[in-house]
């Protein structure tokens, strides 16, 4: 592992169940999660802080999106980057596609004052990496703002005149992976009359509702924007919920669609859903607390195979190829839940079991690859 590290990131104690070993020194946990690489970009003309943890190269060149979020600290969005890099990893190794695991995170300022400069600065940023990292859109970042760091790299994706916005193809992997847990959890071959309730209705979490609807799905959802519950209700006929009440919210399906960690000490018993499947990155603040929904019975379909619609679409854009690969994500949930069963073993193990038995058994390629 080499680092870049920028001398205003200073390892210090995060108060969260999801990381005890976030109070350790950084190698330490560059080290516990497995991190290739570490690297800091502070420009205090643009207001930039940006950080790119790079979990794996294995298998090519590593690829994750870019946040762009309010972080209470560094460390909170290290222990971001570090935790969605890994995630990126196992998701690319189990959809079998050719590409390591990375993250970008930036501390977003108050006030961005010029974005044009502030992502142009984060494009030379990821150049200066020479292609081991390559970005794309996610929360906090639009397909605008590749554009702009595509002026200085060519290591970023969705771009405008590449492949845009994936979250409708996020939205179709997830809604085949609910069909899947239906299926093998209910019992059930169609999604009529199942109440799914939706945690988050931005991008992917609107165009779900959508097709839920469209497969006759009943829909409850929450939005801390009102305006965009509100969307759902006025087209979809859904009902809202408050957000505090989505995790006891019983229901068939429960979709969290907005951030990571939120099955935690605090929240993992109240859930009464019979199964959660939904888009959102690390929904699991620690693999304890899929433990504890495996043992209320609960089934947990692993974030990183129901979301791998979008970077198919990144990657491989429209066609039959895109397609097939987002069409087979209902066979993986059928396969996990069956392993499940059959070994006794939680759904979230054995999706990651899987994911290090392909990285474990990926011969090291080239990083720096021709995009
Ligand atoms: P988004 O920002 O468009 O939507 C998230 C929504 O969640 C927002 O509308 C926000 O207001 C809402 N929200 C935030 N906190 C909330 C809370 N406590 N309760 C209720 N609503 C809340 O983001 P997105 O692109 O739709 O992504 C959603 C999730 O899916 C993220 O975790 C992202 O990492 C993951 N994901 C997205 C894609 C993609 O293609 N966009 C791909 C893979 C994974």
């Amino acid at each position: 592992m080499y680092t870049t590290m920028s001398p205003n990131v200073i390892p210090y104690p995060v108060p969260r169940d999801s990381g005890e070993e976030f109070t350790k020194d950084i190698f330490h946990i560059a080290e516990a999660y497995g991190m290739e690489d570490l690297h800091f970009k502070v420009d205090p003309a643009t207001g930039l802080k940006a950080i790119v943890a790079i979990h794996s190269t294995r298998r090519g060149s590593a690829l994750g999106g870019t946040r762009c979020l309010y972080y209470p600290t560094a460390h909170h969005g290290l222990e971001d980057a570090i935790r969605l890099a890994r995630g990126m990893s196992y998701k690319s190794a189990f959809a079998g596609l050719p590409y390591g695991g990375g993250k970008g995170v930036l501390l977003r300022p108050k006030n961005i004052k010029d974005r044009n400069a502030y992502f142009e600065c984060y494009g030379q940023f990821i150049n200066s990496l020479n292609g081991r990292f390559i970005t794309a859109v996610d929360v906090g970042t639009k397909v605008s703002d590749m554009d702009i760091i595509n002026r200085k790299t060519k290591y970023v994706f969705s771009t405008s005149a590449d492949t845009g916005d994936p979250s409708l193809h996020t939205a179709k992997g997830v809604l085949n992976a609910i069909k899947a847990a239906v299926k093998v959890k209910l019992n059930r071959s169609d999604l009529d009359g199942i109440l799914v309730a939706i945690q988050g209705t931005g991008k992917v979490g609107y165009h779900l509702a959508r097709l839920l609807r469209t497969n006759g799905a009943k829909l409850a959802v929450t939005d801390i924007d009102h305006s965009l519950e509100q969307r759902c209700v006025d087209e979809l006929g859904a009902v809202t919920i408050p957000p505090e009440g989505i995790l006891s919210y019983e229901c068939d399906v429960f979709a969290p669609c907005a951030l990571g960690g939120i099955f935690n000490e605090s929240t993992t018993h109240r859930i009464k859903a019979k199964i959660i499947c939904g888009a959102a990155n690390n929904q699991l603040a620690n693999d304890k607390h899929g433990d504890l929904l495996h043992r209320k019975d609960i089934f947990y379909v692993p974030d990183y195979v129901v979301n791998a619609g979008g970077l198919i679409h990144v990657i491989y854009g429209t066609g039959h190829e895109s397609d097939d690969r987002i069409s087979s994500i209902y066979d993986s949930v059928c396969n996990i839940y069956q392993r499940s069963i059959a070994t006794g073993e939680p759904c979230h193990r054995v999706a990651n079991s899987i994911s290090e038995q392909i990285l474990s058994s990926s011969r090291q390629v080239a990083a720096y690859m021709e995009v």
